[in-house]
């Protein structure tokens, strides 16, 4: 057995990965045994979730995704909010350095990254906003369009946008259980939800989203993936966006089983993005070797929910 060989394919070695209660040791750098397991975890939620897929932006999935009545995403619209005194966002350890590599996955629906804690061994986290506690960073993946159609989730005002970041959270007081397990209660989980609007140029500051990026040509087959290595930190998701103005409200996971189990805080401030950095995400292949691209769900009822706005 080439242990080389299959930590860079954990996938095929995922039904030994319980077994392995050592750092998967790589030519020049390691993944935890803590990291393993929450790839091992995130990628059992995709297998749970079962088939599904884009051709008709999730107006054929069943189960909750149908029957529920707290769905995501929805139209955020200022007239309709409630423009209410709330806290701040607070970031934690959004600052500091993650444990490298960090491994990103072409899933078949999105292309997902796994966060790992930081080098200090804390996870980044948020509280503040709404949010019915303390939630940790656990992954980030992306939804977007085409060539031709623009791929956000959420609307504001009637707008959709490029592309949309969900950067997922798990609340802390479900600390011993996975993401899949949290998503059963309704404070279970987090969601910030950052916009993307294409740009012609090239813009410098965004680091740790080019490092993202860039690698999307390394996962373009379904069920491909790679490492990211060096310094990386969450924050360096957010650009420079501003996160005192956002929306925010209960809703679900947009894919199935589209768990009523979502805080979601979307920011109104949208991210600058390259164009040409935005194209890589339409050459990447779902599990029918076709393009993935519109990875968005369709908008859903707001049914009598309350949408909160915070403004600066
Ligand atoms: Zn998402």
């Amino acid at each position: 057995m080439n242990l080389l060989k299959h930590c860079k394919d954990f996938r095929l070695m995922h039904l030994h990965l319980l077994a392995l209660s050592f750092a998967c040791v790589l030519a020049d750098f390691e993944l935890t045994a803590e990291y393993l397991s929450d790839l091992k975890a995130d990628e059992a939620l995709e297998i749970a979730a079962g088939e599904y897929n884009y051709d008709n932006q999730g107006n054929d999935w069943t189960g909750t995704c149908a029957s529920g009545q707290k769905q995501s995403p929805i139209d955020l619209i200022y007239d309709d909010a409630d423009v209410v005194s709330i806290p701040r966002i607070r970031f934690q350890n959004y600052n500091q350095q993650l444990q490298t590599p960090l491994v990103l996955v072409n899933n078949g629906h999105t292309a997902n990254m796994v966060l790992p804690p930081t080098r200090r061994g804390e996870r980044a986290s948020i509280s503040g906003g709404l949010l019915p506690g303390v939630f940790e960073a656990q992954s980030v993946h992306f939804h977007w369009g085409s060539a031709n159609s623009k791929g956000s989730e959420h609307a504001i005002n009637f707008e959709r946008y490029d592309v949309e970041m969900h950067i997922v959270h798990k609340n802390t007081r479900y600390a011993n259980l996975s993401v899949g397990e949290a998503s059963a209660f309704s404070d279970g989980l987090a969601v910030l939800g950052v916009m993307f609007r294409a740009r012609p140029r090239p813009i410098s500051q965004h680091y740790g989203l080019n490092k993202v990026f860039n690698a999307l040509p390394r996962i373009i087959p379904y069920q491909s993936n790679t490492t990211i290595t060096g310094m990386f930190n969450v924050g360096q998701l957010l650009g420079n966006i501003v996160t005192g103005e956002f929306y925010t409200y209960q809703g679900s996971l947009t894919t199935p089983d589209c768990a009523e189990s979502v805080t979601w805080t979307v920011f109104k401030d949208v991210l600058d993005y390259p164009n040409a950095q935005i194209a890589k995400l339409w050459n990447l292949q779902d599990s029918r070797s076709r393009p993935l691209i519109n990875t968005y769900r369709e908008l859903q009822d707001i049914n009598n929910r309350t949408i909160s706005f915070r403004q600066l």
